[in-house]
């Protein structure tokens, strides 16, 4: 139902990334909602999600009245480990949902087939990783449906927005209708006769319009971080102690929405992260300790235990879900983990040498840091 401008982004996005089609939608959460959706996750369901990722992935899950099933991380890359997936499959599961954590893609090779084998779809939630490739390939073209956010802190943004790409037409048809009220987008704004429940899920005009400006500066934008980041890497892998995200094998290209690496308190004299992170920022380069487990948010557990899950799940997998889902390789990354934003990429060259200059001097002075 978009105006030109709403249209025009829509076109613009599917030819940049490959994609057959891109819908349009009113933010990153909404866009993983049209999805599930769009592959007809419903009530009841269970579907697959990394624990390492903004909650929002979860909550789609959970509004949708699916449970969530958490396949833990592989501790180098920072992503979805591939190998926790086929044993969380159940034939209660209806999709599995890989994040592009910090823009960088998750496995998709291995996620994709495993989706195939056992007829499940597979979302991407590509809500950080604009322009990001898998072999070559823009990622959120490679799964059913792929989610993206716009909101002001992404590396495309309009404030607030988002889209679901998908390379298959009833797919766009569903998700269409969802965020439409149900509309269709064949018969348009039939007063009766509607075939599908949804939603109002729009993104404004207004917003599309700040979205197709937005765009002139994507790439260019996405190859100063490429480049700062990769010397950032390069410095960095030198210190003892820093561990910067390695990349699974057949990603080429990562948006670079964060920097991450896993800090060492060894090579730091034992000094806490926090005490780590606290230096750094004295030091004039801000930078923090990422997601908390998800895994072990209360919020889970309180809709777990609320009426509605009681009758749509048996008391036995509500009760054993703690323990089935336990995630010790993204515990461990969690009290690990320091981020750098994507706009600190943004920089120079001697800004980059600048932030690898204030990590040495709070690693020579570790030993003052302690307490
Ligand atoms: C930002 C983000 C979302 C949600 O996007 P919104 O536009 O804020 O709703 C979902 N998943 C991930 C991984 C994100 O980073």
């Amino acid at each position: 139902m978009g105006g030109k401008f709403v249209i025009r982004f829509e076109e613009m996005y599917a030819k940049l990334t490959g994609a057959r089609h891109c819908l349009a939608v009113a933010n990153g959460t909404s866009a993983l909602i049209t999805a599930l959706d769009g592959l007809d996750v419903n009530a009841g369901d269970e579907v697959i999600v990394p624990p390492y990722t903004f909650v929002a992935t979860v909550n789609a899950v959970l509004l949708r009245g699916a449970l969530p099933v958490f396949a833990d991380i592989d501790l180098e890359t920072f992503q979805m480990d591939p190998k926790r997936v086929e044993p969380a499959l159940t034939d209660r599961t209806t999709a599995i949902i890989p994040v592009h954590m910090a823009g960088t893609p998750a496995d998709l090779d291995a996620i994709t087939a495993i989706g195939r084998r056992r007829r499940v779809p597979v979302i991407e939630d590509a809500c950080q990783a604009h322009l990001a490739e898998w072999r070559g390939k823009k990622v959120g073209t490679l799964g059913t449906a792929g989610c993206f956010s716009f909101q002001g802190s992404k590396n495309l943004n309009s404030g607030e927005g988002g889209a679901v790409l998908t390379n298959d037409d009833a797919v766009l048809e569903r998700c269409y209708s969802f965020h439409n009220n149900g509309r269709s987008r064949v018969t348009g704004n039939a007063a009766f006769g509607y075939q599908h429940n949804g939603a109002n899920l729009r993104l404004t005009e207004f917003q599309g319009a700040l979205l197709i400006s937005q765009m002139s500066r994507l790439e260019e934008q996405s190859k100063r971080r490429d480049e700062n980041a990769a010397y950032l890497t390069s410095m960095l892998s030198q210190v003892p102690g820093i561990k910067p995200a390695r990349w699974p094998e057949g990603a080429t290209r990562s948006a670079w929405h964060l920097y991450m690496f896993r800090y060492d308190k060894a090579a730091f004299a034992g000094a806490p992260r926090s005490s780590f992170l606290k230096a750094m920022s004295a030091e004039g380069i801000p930078c923090s300790s990422g997601y908390q487990p998800l895994n072990k948010e209360p919020f889970i557990q309180n809709i777990l235990g609320s009426r509605g899950f009681k009758r749509l799940f048996s008391e036995a997998s509500l009760k054993g879900w703690r323990e089935k889902n336990e995630c010790p390789m993204n515990d461990r990354l969690c009290t690990e983990a320091v981020w750098f934003t994507q706009t600190m990429l943004l920089g120079t060259r001697a800004d980059m040498e600048q932030i690898v200059e204030a990590v040495k001097k709070v690693q020579a002075q570790a030993h003052t840091l302690k307490a």
